[in-house]
């Protein structure tokens, strides 16, 4: 197993925030404006000049703020504390994680251009790269990405980006990073590797590290961590960050509110504590679950059963928070645990503090349809639980 990452627990706390200059204050301030004065009509336009270019090295902050869809302080900080979690140059706070997705994806790709991407991705994402880039002129490839030659086999000479997520929603299957990262900068193209590591946080891997470009996250899951917000981060080069910024989120609009950026601050400070403890329940509850005869799959990446145990010790630090099982009595008798279930809340999404419990046949994976369902494995009686 790879080493976690102690220095991390300072991060989390340090990074990005310093006591208020002005008041003194030592939780960062949320900043509750939509816009921000300027002294002279040439600050102003310089301003302006500023956001307008198309590649600069961003790494947030350093420019004078205009109007918060272009940037805040309150984002600002958060973005300096997930870019350091993650070790990338420079990030950018969205409104959900599929905001943070679709631009980081839609800053990679344009009309003409091919995605490849893992079959095991979230149902929202199956759903974007599915139907709407298609429909945007954009060519998708569906692979099984836990082979990653099959990445490299359908690697086109447009090909721009490779996708993938690791552990994968919903079976928690292992993609090895570093293999794709390999195939990608190998290829003509050199499509850039995008990683959700929403699943294991920076706490347990670290995607650029193993040589991914950009890193997106759904931040409503272990960042915000207190299932109270809705919010995502993309991390990158600190140029691709500024084309994001000035490019698809400036222009849909997908910013996140300060306060819910203030409340994925909250969160992050005790991540790795809240990682730690996930990661070892997580493993607890596993165990358990294998020595139960009404259990007939357990999937953990923590488990020696896991096929892909030997990457997860490799790439991984720890193992999350979540685990996938399949009932033996099939879709009936994970319906009747669902009813049953005490503690556990009956619930979609992950990473908070409470245990959710829930069945992605009937849920999450219900409006993928039939035909492509098979590009989405999510076996009838799965039951998954953070
Ligand atoms: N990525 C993964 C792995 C997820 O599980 C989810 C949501 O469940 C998302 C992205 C989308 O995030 P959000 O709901 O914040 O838009």
């Amino acid at each position: 197993m790879s080493q976690p990452h102690r220095n991390l627990f300072t991060l989390a706390i340090h990074a990005g925030e310093s006591p208020d200059p002005v008041t003194g204050a030592v939780a960062p301030p949320i900043h509750q404006a939509t816009t921000f004065s300027f002294a002279t009509a040439d600050e102003a336009a310089a301003a302006f000049e500023r956001y307008i270019q198309p590649a600069i090295d961003w790494t947030g902050g350093d420019d004078p703020y205009v109007y918060t869809r272009w940037g805040n302080p309150t984002q600002t900080t958060l973005e300096r504390k997930i870019a350091a979690l993650e070790g990338g140059q420079a990030a950018l706070a969205t409104a959900s994680g599929m905001a943070a997705i679709a631009t980081a994806v839609l800053t990679a790709v344009q009309a003409g251009d091919h995605l490849v991407s893992a079959q095991t991705v979230y149902s929202g994402t199956y759903e974007l790269f599915h139907r709407k880039l298609p429909a945007l002129g954009i060519e998708v490839t569906f692979v099984d990405a836990t082979q990653a030659g099959n990445v490299r086999q359908a690697l086109r000479p447009n090909t721009r980006a490779v996708y993938i997520e690791t552990p994968g929603n919903p079976l928690l299957d292992l993609i090895d990073i570093a293999a794709v990262a390999q195939i990608a900068q190998a290829h003509a193209t050199r499509p850039l590797v995008i990683a959700d590591n929403t699943f294991a946080t920076p706490v347990n891997q670290q995607p650029l590290k193993l040589g991914a470009d950009v890193v997106v996250h759904s931040a409503t899951k272990y960042l915000v961590g207190h299932g109270d917000a809705i919010a995502g981060v993309l991390v990158g080069p600190g140029e691709f960050v500024h084309r994001a910024r000035t490019g698809m989120l400036r222009d849909f609009g997908g910013i996140v509110s300060p306060f819910n950026a203030w409340l994925a601050l909250r969160g992050m400070v005790t991540l790795p504590l809240r990682v730690e403890r996930h990661n070892a329940n997580a493993l607890q509850v596993a165990r358990w679950l294998e020595q139960q005869p009404q259990v007939s799959l357990v999937r953990y990446p923590g488990l020696e059963s896991h096929p892909h145990v030997a990457l997860a010790r490799r790439q991984m630090s720890g193992f999350g928070g979540m685990v996938a099982f399949e009932l033996a009595g099939g879709v009936e008798a994970g319906k009747k645990l669902m009813d049953r279930v005490r503690l556990c809340t009956l619930a979609v999404s992950l990473g908070d503090v409470r245990t959710l419990i829930c069945h992605p046949a009937s849920t999450t994976h219900s409006y993928i349809p039939a035909a492509a369902r098979r590009a989405v494995p999510a076996p009838e009686s799965l039951v998954q639980g953070p």
